[in-house]
C-alpha cells in the first residue's frame, strides 16, 4: 500500500491549525493510503506548537512534527518537513486551508499513473487584481531570464514521488527558492487547476515587501544573467558615445563650437550613476550569497520534535 506523508509548514497558525487537521485526516482516512502528517512549526509565536503537541497527543502514530527555535522562513520549513517524511509520495500543502485538502485524491491518481511531480495550479479568482497583473508580468519577464521555467499560479502545492523528493533533499543550497528548485530538478511533471480559496483563519505572512525581496529571489537564484545584462548596457553605452563623439567633433568642424548643453550632462551623470549603483548592487548580491553559502550554516534548528525517529533532520555536509 502506497503511504502519504503530507508536509505542512505552519508559522503563527493557531487559529486555522485545527480545522486543517481535521479536515486532512477526513480526506487522508477515505482514502486507500497509510499516512502521515508532518507538520514543522516555523518559530510561530502564538499557540500553534501547543495544538501540534496535542494533535501528536490524539494521532501519535500519524503524526509527526518539528519545531524551529525559530521563524526559518517557509523554505526552511517545507525543507525539514520533507527531510521528516518516510513516505512514498509527499504532500506540501499550506496550513490555512487555501490548498483544498480533497485535491490529494485527484493527485494520487496521477501518481498511480507513474507521474513524479503532481501540481495544483490556482487561479487568481478573488485575488486582489493588482496582485495578480503585477505577478503575471513578473512571471512572463522572469521566464526569459531563469533557466527554470516558473508557472504564474504554481506554488507548494503539490504532491511528489520519493525519487522527486530525494532529488530535491540532495540539492545543499543555503539560499532555496523552491520554486525554481522544484522546477530545477524535472521528473516527469503534469499540471491541474484548481479555484482559489481565501484563508480560513489567520492572516497571510506575505506583506507587499517581502513579495518584492520574493520576486528578486527568482531573478537572482539561477543564474547570472543579470550580470551579463551589465555587461550589454556598459557596452551599449560605450557604443553609443563614440558615435556621440564623433557626430560632435564632425558638427565642431562644420559648424563652429557651440557647447551648450548643461541639462543633458546632468541628465547623463545621474543616468550613467543609476545604472552603476544597480549593477553593483547586483554584484552584492551575488557575492552575498557566496558568502551565505560558504557559512554553511544550517537551514534551521529543531527545538522540539515529535515522531522524528531518525536523528533530528541536519544538513548534508
Ligand atoms: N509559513 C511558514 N513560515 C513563514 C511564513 C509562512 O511556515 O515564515 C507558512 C504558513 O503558516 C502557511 C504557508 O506557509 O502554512 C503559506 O503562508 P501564507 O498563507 O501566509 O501565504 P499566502 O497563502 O498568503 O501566499
Ligand atoms: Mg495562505
Amino acid at each position: 500500500m502506497t503511504k502519504l506523508s503530507v508536509v505542512v509548514p505552519c508559522y503563527n497558525e493557531e487559529a486555522v491549525i485545527d480545522a486543517f487537521d481535521t479536515e486532512i485526516r477526513k480526506v487522508l482516512d477515505s482514502l486507500p493510503v497509510e499516512y502521515e502528517v508532518c507538520y514543522v512549526d516555523d518559530g510561530s509565536r502564538d499557540g500553534t506548537l501547543g495544538k501540534l503537541r496535542a494533535i501528536a497527543a490524539e494521532h501519535g502514530e500519524r503524526t509527526r512534527y518539528v519545531s524551529f527555535s525559530r521563524n526559518f522562513g517557509k523554505e526552511a520549513g517545507m525543507l525539514a518537513g520533507l527531510r521528516e517524511t518516510t513516505g512514498d509520495a509527499v504532500v506540501i500543502m499550506d496550513a490555512d486551508l487555501q490548498h483544498p485538502p480533497e485535491l490529494i485524491a485527484t493527485m494520487l491518481d496521477y501518481y498511480r499513473q507513474g507521474h513524479d511531480q503532481i501540481i495544483a495550479r490556482r487561479t487568481r479568482e478573488g485575488d486582489k487584481k493588482v496582485r495578480s497583473a503585477l505577478s503575471r508580468l513578473y512571471y512572463r519577464g522572469v521566464n526569459r531570464w531563469v533557466d527554470v521555467e516558473l508557472t504564474d499560479g504554481v506554488g507548494d502545492f503539490r504532491m511528489l514521488s520519493r525519487p522527486a523528493v530525494d532529488a530535491l533533499l540532495s540539492l545543499p543550497e543555503y539560499n532555496r527558492f523552491s520554486k525554481g528548485l522544484f522546477s530545477w530538478i524535472g521528473f516527469d511533471t503534469v499540471h491541474f487547476d484548481y479555484r482559489n480559496a481565501q484563508r480560513e483563519a489567520g492572516e497571510t505572512k506575505w506583506k507587499f515587501g517581502s513579495l518584492l525581496n520574493y520576486a528578486m529571489d527568482g531573478l537572482i537564484s539561477f543564474n547570472n544573467r543579470p550580470l551579463r545584462v551589465g555587461i550589454w548596457i556598459g557596452a551599449s553605452l560605450v557604443a553609443l558615445t563614440a558615435l556621440y563623439a564623433v557626430w560632435i567633433t564632425v558638427n565642431a568642424i562644420t559648424n563652429g563650437v557651440d557647447a551648450p548643453g548643461y541639462v543633458t550632462l546632468v541628465a547623463i551623470i545621474v543616468g550613467l550613476g543609476g545604472v552603476q549603483m544597480v549593477m553593483l548592487g547586483l554584484i552584492g548580491e551575488y557575492i552575498g550569497r557566496i558568502y551565505y553559502e560558504t557559512k554553511r550554516r544550517p537551514h534551521f534548528l529543531v527545538k522540539e520534535s515529535h515522531g522524528a525517529d531518525r536523528p533530528l533532520p541536519r544538513d548534508p555536509a
